[in-house]
């Protein structure tokens, strides 16, 4: 299948516009046009309540894979435009900042540990348990 991160949304906003978000992988929309993700996310309001687990309702509402970096850039990006173009209150742009600083540090970590499970691996460590 032709992967299509990278590409425009093929959402439209409200006003009418093209949406300018970027794909998810290998879909034709972003998280918020994408059919997919809102019947999840309408499917997790429905069973919320329901659910007795705080992690397990989070894990309803995740898309099925990480932000790249490319897609935070873009998200980041059209923000920075609605504020500028005034669309968006500034908070929005300060509460994306701040998302996307802790969605960098997860990957950092998430990096880390890949890089120390190798390295163990290849010394021949073994966790005690
Ligand atoms: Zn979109």
């Amino acid at each position: 299948m032709h992967d299509r991160t990278g590409d425009r949304c093929s959402g439209t906003n409200r006003d009418g516009g093209p949406c300018a978000a970027p794909c998810r992988p290998g879909r034709p929309w972003c998280a918020f046009h994408d059919p997919d993700v809102r019947e999840r996310i309408a499917a997790g309001r429905v069973q919320g309540g329901r659910d007795k687990s705080n992690a397990r309702r989070a894990r309803k509402h995740l898309p099925a894979e990480p932000m790249t970096a490319a897609e935070v850039h873009a998200y980041l990006g059209v923000v920075f435009k609605g504020v500028i173009g005034g669309k968006l209150a500034p908070g929005v742009a300060v509460a994306a900042a701040t998302v996307a600083k802790a969605m960098v540090q997860v990957a950092e970590v998430g990096h880390l540990e890949e890089q120390i499970a190798e390295l163990r691996s290849l010394v021949g460590w073994r966790r005690a348990s």
